[in-house]
């Protein structure tokens, strides 16, 4: 028997994320990670760090949901009140584990410290609380019932909300059947192409879809990417073959813009990539100032093949740096495709990489002329005995995401290179 989609709330707590000082981005990650398997978020609410506030948002969503997630106030401060206001909304009182107590004084004598007196605090748990433990801080999560709907409460830290979710809530979710045992998830990974531009390319998958009763499709756009995903229900045999049928309509509509599967960005791709090929990389970079390395190095093991990165703003560190000829400069201008050719070419020298790639462009939201607006970009490259760059025109996006969107453009330059593809 298929069972039925269980609706989950989400509580956030914070003042600071009522006062604009601090985004949300806990509720993101929770509802993303409970789409994953099958359960359905109804509410979302954010509260501030009041205990009635609290118990009266628990009040609603656990009428109108089959259980509440709450992230936030489990820290050992006078401002966290989250426990207390659970406690009192179930009716149970705390109790103090020695266990838990023995493990944050523990982790306090791994880093050479005493327990500050405030964390004792955090020993103390709801009475007949399931704990989860905190892989990566003090904050214990835990799980209570109230009219047996469960009331999950993990720390606002994202790092630390995000571990206890994926080791111990997901799991135990499941466990207790309350995702869909039978639902099956692709991920298609699409770069270059913005969210209306897939939706309307993936018309024969929608179509291949619409024939089928246990197939639904989603798009999620993130600014670098869009995601579209494909949800099988059934048994594993049957969603294996779906998912090839899907990606082999997915493969031909999208080609090359298709760049992966499942949960992977650009820069683990690249990463792969390089480690498979046995090939090094560096880095130039001018708009983006590091943010192209600084996505390399973000994957575990970089090191093994990313040589180092130059920064170079200015044109004398163009010139000084990376050997960009003055000629080139005063000629063609510091956002030109000789200038992004000749800084690959440099920094590869520089690093004997394999490979190299490099940024230039107006970021803006000054510094455009009519010859060279704001979102003129040049990304270059040099590899093997090639030399080349491309040209991307971003319009009047925010600073910010001309730099993101050029770090992304640059990966993806990388990527086609290694996998042998066109650069167009
Ligand atoms: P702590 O032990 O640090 O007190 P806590 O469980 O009490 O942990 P909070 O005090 O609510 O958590 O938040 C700790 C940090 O995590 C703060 O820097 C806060 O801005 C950040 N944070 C909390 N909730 C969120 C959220 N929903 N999205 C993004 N950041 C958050
Ligand atoms: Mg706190």
């Amino acid at each position: 028997m298929v069972a039925r989609t269980a609706f989950f709330s989400i509580i956030i707590i914070g003042d600071e994320l009522l006062t604009g000082s601090k985004v949300d981005s806990n509720s993101t990650f929770i509802s993303a990670k409970l789409a994953e398997i099958g359960v359905d978020v109804k509410t979302i609410m954010t509260v501030g760090d009041d205990e009635k506030e609290i118990i009266d948002a628990l009040g609603f969503c656990v009428t109108r949901s089959d259980g509440v997630i709450v992230s936030g106030g489990l820290g050992p401060t006078s401002d966290d009140k989250t426990k207390d206001a659970i406690c009192k909304f179930v009716e149970v009182n705390m109790v103090e584990h020695k266990e838990i107590l023995d493990d944050i004084k523990q982790r306090f004598s791994k880093r050479g410290v005493d327990m500050p007196e405030p964390n004792k605090e955090q020993a103390y748990q709801p009475e007949g609380a399931i704990l989860f433990r905190n892989p990566v801080g003090t904050a214990y999560g835990f799980e209570v019932y109230k009219d047996e709907k469960p009331i999950i409460a993990l720390p606002g830290v994202p790092a630390e909300m995000k571990a206890i979710m994926v080791e111990s809530v997901i799991p135990s979710l499941k466990e207790k059947g309350f995702g869909l045992s039978d639902l099956h998830i692709l991920d298609a990974k699409v770069v270059g192409l913005a969210e209306s531009a897939v939706y309307d390319a993936v018309g024969p998958l929608r179509e291949w879809a619409e024939k089928r009763e246990s197939i639904c499709l989603a798009y999620y756009p993130h600014f670098v990417d869009v995601t579209v995903r494909v949800k099988v229900r059934g048994e594993e045999e049957f969603a294996e073959k779906m998912f090839k049928e899907a990606k082999s309509i997915l493969e031909d509509i999208l080609g090359e813009k298709l760049y992966g599967y499942g949960e992977d960005g650009l820069e683990i791709v690249v990463g792969k990539l390089l480690r498979q090929n046995g090939m090094t990389i560096s880095t130039a970079e001018s708009c983006t100032g590091g943010l192209v390395s600084n996505r390399i190095v973000s994957v575990p093991g970089a090191s093994d093949y990313f040589l180092g990165g130059v920064v170079a703003y200015s044109n004398e560190a163009k010139s000084n740096l990376l050997g960009v000829s003055e000629k080139t400069l005063s000629t063609f201008g510091a956002v030109s495709p000789e200038t992004a050719e000749e800084m690959a070419l440099g920094v590869r020298k520089k690093f004997a990489s394999n490979i190299a790639v490099s940024t230039t462009g107006i970021a803006g939201p000054t510094g455009g002329t009519a010859e060279k607006p704001v979102g003129l970009v040049y990304i270059g490259w040099s590899y093997d005995n090639e030399l080349g760059s491309k040209k991307l025109m971003l319009g009047e996006m925010t600073r910010d995401r001309v730099r993101l969107y050029t770090s992304q453009m640059a990966l993806d330059v990388t990527r086609r290179i290694l996998s042998g593809m066109s650069l167009e």
